[in-house]
């Protein structure tokens, strides 16, 4: 049995339902679904990426039976990091969430079902 409790961040030790500390490598932008210490997009919703005491995208991907890279080839990171709505700030170009889509030509075209 692995152990799925909630822990504290583990680069800025944000405890479950805390906001990341500026600079937290864990911390998604909720703009382009990037690493946020990687991209300058502006309007960034710190509380929307707070820290839940999963890794980002680990219970998603381990419900849908994904690893973490298979869940970012996918472009998952788009739905679940991204806050979407029609006043939402448009990503920067080049910033980490489009190159999710990029990398796919990398392995060859996925298996589409
Ligand atoms: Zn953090
Ligand atoms: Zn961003």
């Amino acid at each position: 049995m692995k152990d799925y409790s909630l822990h504290n961040c583990h680069d800025c030790n944000a405890a479950p339902g805390q906001q990341h500390m500026d600079g937290c490598d864990t911390e998604h932008c909720s703009v382009c679904g990037g690493q946020r210490m990687c991209c300058d997009c502006v309007g960034h919703d710190k509380d929307f990426a707070k820290w839940t005491g999963i890794w980002p995208g680990f219970a998603e991907a381990t419900l849908l039976g994904l690893d973490l890279n298979e869940f970012a080839r996918k472009g998952y990171h788009d739905i679940f990091f991204v806050k979407k709505g029609k006043d939402a700030p448009q990503a920067v170009s080049g910033a980490p969430g489009n190159s999710a889509q990029q990398t796919n030509g990398a392995d060859g075209p996925s298996a589409h079902a």
